[in-house]
């Protein structure tokens, strides 16, 4: 499952990121996760506490924004919102687009103690 090792690396950073300045733990946890990242966000809060019990995330605040999808068309330049990666341009119908937004998946800021 891919929400699975999406959050074991996410424990795996902040657990350096702690270790790193020497910390004990972190207090509060802020990420990105696009709308067309690929991660089910209902298996995501489904597996996180399972997988930060015990960790450095254990009593972590978690903080998630969701950007939502953007692409720019390669034939008519509209910039247009998607939802899904295959979506095609509302203007002129085209499939090739560059997406810009949307695709991000990182850890924005630890909150370290
Ligand atoms: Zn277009």
């Amino acid at each position: 499952m891919h929400e699975l090792s999406v959050v074991t690396s996410i424990v795996k950073i902040a657990t350096q990121e702690v270790d790193k300045i020497g910390g004990r733990k972190a207090l509060e946890i802020y990420l990105e996760i696009g709308k067309l990242a690929g991660i089910e966000m209902s298996s995501f809060h489904f597996i996180w506490p399972q997988c930060i019990n015990g960790t450095v995330l254990n009593d972590a605040k978690l903080f998630v924004v969701e950007p939502v999808g953007k692409a720019k068309c390669a034939e008519c330049e509209t910039e247009f919102q998607i939802d899904k990666s295959f979506d095609s341009c509302p203007n002129c119908q085209s499939p090739f687009k560059e997406i810009i937004a949307g695709k991000e998946l990182k850890i924005k800021k630890i909150i370290i103690k």
